[in-house]
């Protein structure tokens, strides 16, 4: 079967690109997420053509189909909030400016987080985001927004299929987005990860799987319910290796990228150095067999 794997990568100045590309490839992987600069700042350089069409090819030596790369969008932009118009508006054209971004780097998906309200409510949080989006999304731009799914954590909307409905019906161009589930997210946010029969069927239901654009692939370091947020890594957590072989296999699921973000490991002797679990993740979802050495493997070499 054709599992589409991966995880997070860099995205550097000088190598763009072609360093997320070749990263992936060290992994094992067949696509991969990156932010286009920093996660938390929204500095950015310009894309180099070049480098992008030479990563192009060498995504295509490799099997990786560029529909399957995935762009994040850095976390401090928020369309929820709208009391200070002027981080709002700068959400809302940053937003813009990395779609010509994504565009120039012929990626088809970002994932955006809905947004935090920051106390003035999930409906009015709704709203605002909606009216970014409105406001964002062009007729015909070629890339689609993912709304990923939310743990809850403080003031954050979208911790619920029915809250990322509401905001696909506000949405005119709504055909332009769509869906990311977060399994340590939902897991946090209270759906039961361990019977994902009828999660995706709810899903289904309330927004429909053809919605589905990426899933993150993470497990989680706190009981169902907690809405904290803590990602840890596959079989590691309170989701269980099971369960994700369950849901990375699963045949409705297919076509839909999996996406790792779980954290990098710290050696025992030295925890300022941290190394990169996924080559090692992937290889237990291939195998479909949880080794916990393999993780003791770059803990202790
Ligand atoms: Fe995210
Ligand atoms: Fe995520
Ligand atoms: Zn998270």
């Amino acid at each position: 079967m054709n599992l589409i794997i991966g995880s997070h990568v860099s995205f550097t100045k000088e190598s763009q690109l072609l360093g997320s590309v070749k990263e992936t490839i060290s992994y094992g992987a067949n696509t991969f997420m990156f932010y286009t600069g920093a996660p938390q700042n929204t500095k950015r350089d310009n894309i180099d053509p070049l480098v992008t069409k030479e990563a192009h090819e060498v995504m295509k030596q490799n099997n990786i189909d560029i529909k399957n790369v995935v762009v994040h969008a850095p976390y401090i932009i928020n369309l929820a909030n709208s009391l200070k118009p002027a981080s709002y508006n700068f959400s809302i054209s940053f937003l813009k400016q990395e779609i010509k971004r994504c565009e120039q780097l012929g990626i088809q998906k970002i994932i955006i987080h809905p947004g935090n309200h920051v106390g003035v409510g999930v409906d009015k949080g709704i709203q605002n985001i909606i009216d970014a989006l409105n406001l964002i999304i062009e007729k015909d731009q070629s890339v689609y927004i993912c709304l990923e799914t939310m743990s809850g954590k403080g003031s954050e909307c979208g911790s619920s299929f029915n809250e990322l409905k509401k905001i696909i019906d506000g949405v005119e161009y709504n055909d332009k987005l769509l869906i990311c589930l977060d399994t340590c997210h939902m897991h946090d946010a209270g759906y039961d990860m361990s019977n994902f029969e009828d999660v995706i069927k709810e899903f289904d239901k309330v927004i429909g799987l053809d919605k589905l654009g990426c899933i993150h692939i993470n497990d989680s370091k706190n009981v169902r319910g907690s809405k904290k947020d803590r990602h840890t890594n596959i079989g590691f957590g309170y989701i269980g290796f099971d369960n994700f072989i369950k849901i990375i296999y699963h045949p409705l699921l297919t076509r839909i990228p999996k996406i790792l973000e779980t954290p990098y490991i710290t050696k025992e002797e030295d925890d300022k150095k941290t190394f990169p679990p996924y080559k090692w993740e992937i290889k237990m979802i291939k195998d479909k067999k949880f080794n916990k050495d393999l993780i003791d493997h770059i803990r202790k070499p």
